[in-house]
């Protein structure tokens, strides 16, 4: 693993900028592979699967950190609007979800308190301890073969809208077989 000021450098290149949540973001995910014992997330790549449960700035830290992206299907988002995020070691089948903790904000505000609120709150993610930051759980995660990196399966066509559907990810309605847009989860409308 790099150390932690060596991922902030990237993580402000791949980012745009250096924020408070890059700085907890990465040490997120490195608390994460730190507990699950991975050392090179480079090198140990296809053993990895992270699943974020925010899309913000904290979200590309810890996928910079664990080498996860979602078009390798590595990353995996759940929109729950938390900043955690559960790492999980395909090898063996250990998971560990590190999320930050509510007083974390707080104490990142009182441990700089002479310096501008931005820069001490990067200072402080980055000087204070995982527990004042995180908690953390092992869990169990139940990686459907379909939504693992590497997924070979038969792909099949809408028989509404004619489009093609990855990952089994079409859903049966009435003995037709739809994709979620069709089967009336869209998250756009058609404009005539
Ligand atoms: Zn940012
Ligand atoms: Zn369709």
């Amino acid at each position: 693993m790099k150390t932690l000021s060596e991922y902030l450098d990237l993580a402000a290149q791949t980012h745009g900028h250096l924020c408070a949540g890059q700085v907890l973001g990465v040490r997120l995910a490195m608390l994460g592979l730190r507990e699950l014992g991975i050392d090179d997330p480079i090198e140990e790549r296809k053993r990895i699967v992270t699943y974020v449960e925010i899309d913000r700035c904290v979200t590309d830290a810890v996928a910079l950190v664990a080498n996860c992206r979602l078009g390798k299907r590595a990353l995996k988002f759940r929109d729950w609007g938390k900043v955690a995020a559960t790492f999980v070691d395909l090898k063996t089948g250990r998971a560990v979800r590190i999320a930050a903790k509510e007083s974390s904000k707080q104490a990142a505000r009182e441990k700089f308190p002479e310096l501008e609120k931005e820069v001490g709150q990067q200072k402080a993610y980055a000087a204070l301890s995982d527990d004042i930051l995180f908690d953390k759980q092992w869990v169990k995660v139940i990686v459907p073969p379909e939504d693992l990196p590497g997924f070979k399966g038969p792909r099949v066509i809408c028989v509404q809208c004619g489009e093609g559907i990855n990952f089994k990810r079409e859903v049966v309605v009435d003995g037709r077989t739809l994709c979620r847009a069709c089967a009336g989860e869209r998250y756009y409308q058609l404009l005539d």
